[in-house]
């Protein structure tokens, strides 16, 4: 069903990047001059093997070469995910000699094989500009904007925008990087290629360390020994080392399993939209552009931890608990494989005010790690990356001035001191969101037991609204706060304006008017025939011509300007109405027909347009000629036709002459297109009634 064309945008193919136990595809960074690079969009990688690691005291025989680094502090680092690799990549830069030890490249935080795609704010690219500028251009250069577009929180049954994000001006106004999505392969890639093959040690499982005082030695599974003057937990929210420091305590169940996918899809609001967060009672569902032509979800749903589903049977089972959602939600999930959904429990730890002790601490998900739902868990690690390499520079500086030892105790808290607090804002909001989507109710009697029936009649729950008041107040300090980051204290980054990230001069006008950014997609609009009498019937589309309106009636208009669509039928009168294209959308007028013209928003209203009277149709409503038996589903799809991957076929043709589609698409597609609309449960069986399955 996916759409097979591509998107252009600057994008990293994540097939590139496997990692294997041994090699990891590092590409030639080094070797690509910053203009070649600006030509090159795509990485070259390269097979390299990781080195054998210096140093190994115990077992393999005390500390060996001395090392050629300006400063002679070896700092160790448990864990190489990007906490652990971006703090490397500071302290590198710092010049201290670091050691990152990995228990499993290939294994991101059970993120699966394919490892879906990052969002990186501007607060952590800022923060990655400070740490290597290079290293941050080339992250930025492989990721896919999308705090260029409108982002934020839609109604996940109507897909109504509910608040809209500003992720752009903060940024902006502040000269940061727009946010950005990307593999986290390629973020991987591109933070191991740039720490250094000689600096990680892959398939290194830390299990031990001690602190001897004035050293820390850290134990590996395979009985291996290390030494160094300081140990960094970044080993993620199961981390050895903080159970280690504050013993054996258990992450916090959120509540919430969540099903992550990744599709090949391109929906038609793709210019306008990055990212949306539909609500539900209960569930929630995340879906973001993550570019080359695919989308990433997330589909949350709160029930008990432990959960397995049956084999093969993951988006049956989304499309069961989703199933009354609007299109987007369920063309994501129909565009996608089984074996592309992965599904884990969400977890989260509460923050601690100390974060190590004696010569060890800890960072990122190993200390903090927090709910997905701010998209600010890897961003945060960056942060506290930064801010710890800064630390231990302030304290050699120091020592270097004083003569005396460097004083590592007062570092690490003034590491901490920095940390802790914005960090546990950011962690609470990820709880709140969660806590939000717990609460939502679309409309009265949602949750309601026996009183549920009060749904039909469509009253918006007052929660709704007036969390929606209270979200459209503080959202823009909140996102100010988070993305805008600790940026003036920022030291190494250029204050520059970021004049190369600009969004869409339209930008300002979708976040204040809804309907604008409704004109603004771009894509095909076809009327899928959907009601008993969708055997006759054929798909119709839509022409965006002003000049040439499409009159529907039971027999030919010959003298009109526009297209003339025939249903014979008995509710329809001979002529029953038109529909126009003007100034972005399409307008239903009833010509006075006996029967009338029937529209069934996407709330569920279904109302009678008024005779001679243009009205809006929009995406997703269900129009009805006469009867209920006359339905057609309005579908508004990519230009061009849309090759079915499985089915081998084109779902649909243009036909010049008169813009009528030959609807010659199988009852499977047609199901399937069907599943697609945002209509009540009851139409939408009504419409599956009317493909029997072949
Ligand atoms: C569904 C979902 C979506 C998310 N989306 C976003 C997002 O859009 N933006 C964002 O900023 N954050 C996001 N996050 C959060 C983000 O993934 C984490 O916060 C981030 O990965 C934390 O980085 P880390 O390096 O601290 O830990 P991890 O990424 O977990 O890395 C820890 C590393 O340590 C290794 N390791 C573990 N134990 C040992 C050991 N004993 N010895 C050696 N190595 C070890 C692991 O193999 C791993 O490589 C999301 C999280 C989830 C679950």
């Amino acid at each position: 069903m996916a759409p097979t064309r591509t998107f252009s945008c600057n994008s990293f193919n994540p097939s590139m990047a496997l990692f294997s136990r041994t090699h990891f595809s590092i590409p030639l960074y080094k070797d690509i001059s910053p203009r070649r690079a600006k030509q090159s969009k795509k990485l070259m990688p390269i097979k390299a093997t990781v080195a054998e690691a210096p140093h190994a005291v115990g077992k393999t025989g005390g500390d060996a070469a001395p090392q050629k680094k300006k400063k002679k502090i070896r700092v160790l680092v448990a864990g190489g995910g990007i906490g652990g690799l971006v703090f490397a990549l500071a302290a590198k830069r710092k010049g201290f000699d670091v050691l990152v030890f990995e228990k499993d490249m290939s294994a991101i935080r059970g993120e699966g094989q394919y490892r879906g795609p990052i969002q990186i704010q501007s607060n952590a690219l800022a923060a990655l500009e400070a740490i290597d500028l290079e290293v941050a251009e080339e992250v930025m250069r492989v990721g896919c904007i999308t705090g260029d577009r409108i982002n934020g929180l839609v109604d996940g049954i109507s897909g109504s925008w509910y608040i809209k994000f500003d992720t752009f001006t903060p940024a902006a106004e502040r000269g940061l990087p727009v946010t950005r999505v990307i593999s986290r392969m390629a973020l991987q890639e591109i933070l191991a290629r740039a720490v250094g093959e000689d600096v990680i040690m892959n398939d290194s499982n830390v299990v031990d360390f001690v602190d001897h005082g004035d050293k820390v030695t850290v134990e590996l599974e395979n009985g291996q020994k290390y030494g160094g003057d300081l140990l960094v937990g970044a080993d993620g929210i199961w981390s050895k080392v903080r159970n280690k420091l504050f013993g054996q305590a258990e992450a916090i169940y959120s509540g919430y399993t969540c099903y992550t996918g990744i599709a090949d899809f391109i929906p038609v609001d793709i210019e306008s939209v990055g990212y949306r967060v539909f609500l539900g009672h209960k569930q929630y569902f995340v879906s973001s552009d993550v570019g080359a032509g695919k989308m990433q979800w997330y589909a949350f749903h709160q029930e008990p931890a432990g959960g397995a589903d049956i084999p093969n049977g993951q988006k049956e089972r989304l499309l069961e608990i989703f199933e009354d959602w609007c299109d987007n939600v369920i063309d994501l999930i129909l565009a996608t494989e089984e074996e592309a959904i992965l599904r884990r429990d969400i977890y989260d730890r509460t923050p601690t005010f100390t974060w190590g002790k004696g010569r060890v601490t800890l960072l990122g998900d190993s200390i903090h790690a927090m709910q997905p739902n701010m998209g600010q868990g890897g961003c945060m690690a960056i942060e506290d990356s930064y801010q710890l390499a800064s630390e231990l520079d302030n304290a050699w500086q120091q020592s270097i001035k004083s003569g005396c030892q460097i004083d590592f105790d007062s570092s690490l808290k003034s590491y901490e001191k920095e940390r802790r607090f914005r960090v546990a804002i950011v962690h609470g909001m990820a709880r709140m969101a969660a806590l939000m989507a717990s609460t939502y109710k679309a409309y009265l009697g949602v949750g309601l037991g026996p009183l549920e029936f009060l749904t039909k009649f469509r009253i918006p729950h007052p929660g709704r609204v007036g969390g929606r008041f209270f979200i459209d107040k503080i959202m823009p300090f909140m996102l100010n706060w988070v993305l805008g980051g600790n940026s003036s204290k920022l030291e190494g980054r250029p204050v520059c304006c970021r004049l190369s990230d600009k969004a869409n001069d339209q930008l300002h006008r979708w976040f204040e008017d809804d309907d604008a950014l409704e004109r603004a997609i771009n894509g095909e609009w076809i009327l899928l025939p959907c009601g008993d009498e969708a055997g006759p019937t054929k798909a119709i589309c839509l022409s965006q011509d002003e000049m040439k309106p499409c009159i529907i009636g039971s027999i030919q208009q010959k003298d009109h300007p526009g297209s003339s669509i025939i249903l014979a039928l008995p509710q329809v009168s001979q002529m029953h109405a038109r529909i126009n294209y003007k100034d972005g959308t399409f307008f239903l007028t009833d010509l006075r027909s006996q029967h009338g013209t029937w529209i069934t928003d996407n709330e569920g209203r279904r109302y009678r347009v008024p005779p001679n009277y243009p009205a809006r149709i929009r995406p997703s409503n269900v129009i009805q000629f006469g009867s209920d038996k006359v339905s057609y589903l309005v579908k508004v799809t990519r230009s061009g036709p849309i090759e079915s991957e499985k089915e081998g076929t084109k779902l649909y043709q243009k036909s010049s002459n008169e813009q009528i589609f030959s609807a010659g698409f199988d009852s499977l597609v047609a199901k399937h297109i069907l599943v697609m609309s945002g209509v009540e449960p009851a139409i939408r069986t009504h419409l599956f009634r009317s493909f029997p399955e072949s």
